[in-house]
């Protein structure tokens, strides 16, 4: 592939599940800018601001380019001879259950295919898991039980042609934010079509809901048992479905009989008449959506959750038509793609599982010489197993699971313990590239070539449209490398993506007959101009569906034994923890809307830093009041687990109306690259649902104590600078260098601080300006016409410039009025500096100001300041300001 005579190139976004078509433009083998593909059926042409950031996400800066082994450059044979020779020393001392693949949903299908192959048939160990397992792993669960199959049975359409959307523990708004402006367009043009958004937050999802359920946390199996009883006590049952396509209603029906509207509304803490509301709206209604993610996934009884979700669609028979089913969103952008190859460890491959039946048909077509004949290792398992030492090897491709599984504290130790780590990533700094022993460059979006599989059961092709960085390969030839090296040669002799797409499609068809759900035999015949030119596409694909698959389960037979759905019989539970005195908020985590995963990509860009440069928890008004705290203000929250030891971080408070009293919500993003103590996975407890193995990464019980903080900096340098000693920083880019915050509640002594700053401008011409009866201090360090850094110190963080002007600083050519600059900068509340607009880097305090001065909907705002006019992703929130603007008004639903 050569870049330089591309010109443009079609491919597919990397973050969500949503899985959007991106149209990339090309100049000089750099990727200059992207737009949505307009004939990709998930998007049609439309991207978030994450998307149509892509482009500036690129660039060699931070990359990993080069294998090393213990911290220095090899050449990629040594370090493969080394990777194989090692695991193989291991597997021959310990069995091949010693060591273990942790794989991701940012690897594309191919690669993912060959690992579960190698590891599954040829080492002969299931211990294959995937940080998939914190997303979703709980919606295949209960697919599985209720339709023995992970059948997805909706598409995108049906969340637009549906008259009822439940969105449960999701908040696509910010998570899934082209899916989101589909439903809001949709809700535009048919008004009558209800929303109801379940969710303990309020979040920016709330701006399209006619009805917004704010239950307790963790209750929703309670409401939807409820709605199960509500459905059979208003007769509202579909009779002849349940009877002919289902079977355990009664026993389902008698566990849900416990829960009366009183009671239902009693355990969720809602208001009576919304549920009542709810219910009625849900029997009325036959198309009906329900529409969740990980705020059902991701809990300690996740995969009953989703099955009292599924419970009521099979009383009511709505599920294999048109604006109906129960639709569980995936996080990642191949999640689904690793499901269907086995990337999970509780799956063999293809959709089949450990049965023997299974182990012998997948043994046949692979020719495998040494099958793993059960399950191996789920994540949290696996960790614990690392750090046992029963687990001697762990090889981590494309995920950071020292920052995103729970307990990270003890995930550290584990990888800090094991024999031997081996991470494959494109980025050469993430907190858990510190723990290996060998790095192996592996290729990025733009440089990887494969497909991937969204929410909705849709194949896209990601296309290889750069040379890859430096030396890096792809996940696929690294693995084939380690395999023949391992004596596996004949087997893993692929020489592109497509060969080993059409073994994948074949082993999908292999003896199936109709018995399994995914099928993309139909493809399995593609050429290699086939496989580069293949348009989107919904598995399954096969004779009966040459073309794709809209809709599943339209004929009402189901993958069980029986042909029949089965409805589970749920007990439902809270989450276990007590409340006590030192702990009584419960958390709630989740994603920001400019930001991906622990922000190795998304973060290294300033524009999709602007939204959201400091780690905070958002915290109810009036418990913030309570506490005697601010916006702004620095606190620790900390747990305490069952041995009294506490976790703690250092966090930004943000004052939140939509999040209930007592609960606090932090974002999943934060890790040691960008901020000092933020990582909110320390937090959280190790507890998993039984079925699925997910982690409850949305639950824990929660202390708040302010910090005293004398002192604040704000810099701007070109250059990066040493912060590491403080007790909170958090380091972003900026155009052309780094934005540094800074806090130390110890450093009473200003002197102290004032010999640092003054250091950091060693060599350079110093521009001052100090007020000593403020404590207010400001200095431009220059050299030449250039200002290097820019440094600025209050005791109140609410002195600080805006980071949008002080960035600008470095624009600034030195002159005999640059002392001027230092008098300019703005003061604003916290709040009101905040960028909303991420395209167009318009503040909250431009907007509330133009909507003081007459602008009434978000198209005038557009108008006036471009808002919202480019990706639509701030739309939500510029309602929001509208409709808080005017009080005891409502909006009018705008399209977006
Ligand atoms: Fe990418 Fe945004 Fe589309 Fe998700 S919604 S796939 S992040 S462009």
């Amino acid at each position: 592939m050569n870049s330089e005579v591309k010109s443009s190139g079609q491919t597919s976004c990397p973050y969500c599940g949503v899985g959007c078509g991106v149209d990339a433009q090309i100049k000089n083998g750099t990727i200059t800018s992207v737009s949505g593909s307009i004939n990709h059926p998930a998007n049609k042409g439309k991207l978030c601001v994450k998307g149509s950031s892509l482009h500036e996400t690129l660039g060699v800066q931070g990359r990993l380019l080069y294998p090393k082994m213990a911290g220095v450059r090899t050449d990629w044979d040594s370090a493969l001879d080394h990777v194989s020779a090692s695991l193989k020393d291991i597997i021959s001392k310990h069995g091949p259950n010693s060591v273990a693949l942790y794989l991701s949903g940012q690897l594309l299908t191919e690669d993912y295919y060959v690992a579960n192959k190698l590891m599954k048939g040829f080492v002969g160990t299931a211990n294959v898991d995937t940080n998939s397992r914190l997303c979703m792993a709980s919606a295949v669960a209960g697919y599985k039980r209720a339709f023995g199959s992970d059948t997805v049975p909706c598409n995108y359409e049906d969340l637009e042609l549906c008259d009822l959307l439940i969105i449960i523990g999701a908040n696509p708004a910010w998570a899934h934010p082209i899916l989101f402006q589909r439903i809001s367009a949709a809700k535009v043009a048919r008004p009558q079509m209800k929303i109801v958004v379940i969710d303990p937050r309020k979040s920016a999802t709330c701006e399209i809901a006619d009805l917004h359920l704010q239950l307790k946390a963790g209750s929703d199996a309670f409401l939807f048992s409820g709605l199960l009883n509500y459905i059979s006590s208003k007769r509202a049952v579909d009779a002849d479905f349940v009877e002919q396509h289902t079977e355990g209603f009664e026993l389902a029906l008698a566990e849900a009989r416990a829960f009366d509207l009183e009671t239902t509304a009693e355990t969720t803490r809602l208001d009576i008449a919304d549920v009542e509301q709810f219910f009625k709206w849900y029997i009325r209604t036959p198309k009906t959506v329900s529409f969740y993610s990980q705020g059902i996934n991701q809990s300690a009884t996740g995969t009953d959750k989703c099955n009292a979700i599924i419970n009521c669609h099979l009383a009511t028979g709505r599920i294999g038509f048109e604006g109906a089913g129960p639709f569980s969103i995936t996080g990642q952008p191949n999640a689904m793609g690793g499901r269907e190859v086995g990337g999970l460890a509780n799956q063999l491959a293809a959709h089949m599982d450990f049965d023997d039946a299974s182990i012998d048909r997948v043994a046949r077509f692979w020719r495998a010489p040494r099958m793993a004949k059960e399950p191996g290792l789920k994540a949290v398992d696996l960790f614990d197993a690392i750090h046992s030492g029963e687990v001697k090897a762990v090889w981590i491709m494309a995920t950071n699971p020292a920052v995103s599984l729970p307990n990270s504290q003890k995930v550290r130790e584990a990888l800090d313990k094991c024999e031997l780590v081996i991470v494959s990533d494109c980025i050469e700094h993430t907190d858990t590239n510190a723990y290996a022993d060998i790095l192996l460059p592996a290729t990025g979006w733009s440089e990887k070539d494969g497909t991937v599989t969204n929410s909705d059961r849709t194949i896209s092709r990601q296309r290889a449209l750069l040379k890859p960085a430096g030396e890096a390969k792809h996940d696929w030839w690294i693995i084939s490398e380690v395999a023949k090296r391992l004596g596996f040669e004949a087997d893993f002799a692929y020489a592109n993506p497509q060969q080993i797409f059409i073994e994948h499609a074949a082993l999908s068809a292999f003896e199936n007959d109709g018995t399994r759900d995914f099928d993309i035999g139909g493809l399995a015949q593609l050429s290699e101009q086939q496989y580069n030119e293949l348009q989107a596409i919904q598995w399954p694909v096969n004779a009966q569906n040459p073309n794709g698959c809209k809709r599943m389960f339209t004929d009402h037979r189901f993958f069980t034994d029986s042909g029949k759905a089965r409805f589970l019989s749920c007990e439902p539970r809270l989450p276990e923890r007590p409340i006590d005195f030192q702990t009584p908020f419960t958390l709630n985590t989740g994603r920001l809307r400019d930001q991906w995963h622990t922000m190795t990509r998304t973060g290294r860009t300033s524009t999709l830093l602007s939204h959201s440069r400091t780690p905070t928890v958002s915290i109810n008004p009036r418990d913030a009041q309570s506490l005697g705290i601010r916006e702004g203000d620095l606190v620790h929250v900390f747990n305490k687990d069952e041995q009294e030891q506490h976790q703690s971080l250092t966090l930004a408070v943000q004052l939140d109306e939509g999040i209930a009293y007592e609960n606090i919500f932090i974002p999943i993003h934060w890790s040691q690259q960008f901020t000092s103590n933020a990582i909110v996975s320390k937090l959280i407890a190790p507890t998993t649902d039984p079925y699925s193995g997910q982690p409850e990464s949305k639950f824990a019980r929660v202390g708040i104590r302010p910090i005293m903080i004398p002192l604040w900096v704000s810099i701007v340098s070109r250059k990066p600078i040493d912060t590491s000693s403080f007790e909170f920083w958090v380091k972003t880019p900026v155009p052309g260098g780094w934005h540094y915050l800074l806090a130390d509640s110890n450093s009473q002594d200003e002197s102290i601080w004032r010999k640092w700053m003054t250091e950091l401008q060693d060599g350079l011409k110093k521009v001052e300006l100090s007020n000593t009866v403020l404590h207010d201090y400001r200095s431009l360090g220059c050299s030449g016409k250039s200002i290097e850094i820019a440094i600025f110190a209050n005791p109140q963080r609410s002195k600080l410039p805006e980071v949008i002007w002080q960035q600008a600083l470095l624009n600034h050519q030195v002159g005999a009025d640059t002392w001027h600059l230092l008098t300019e900068k703005q003061n604003n509340s916290i709040s009101q500096n905040r960028i909303i607009c991420s395209c167009f880097q318009i503040s909250e305090q431009q907007i509330t100001t133009a909507i003081a001065q007459g602008a009434a909907s978000t198209k005038e705002l557009g108008k006036k300041l471009h808002c919202g006019t480019n990706c639509g992703s701030c739309i939500p929130e510029l309602k929001k300001f509208i409709r808080d603007s005017k009080e005891n008004s409502t909006v009018e639903f705008e399209s977006i």
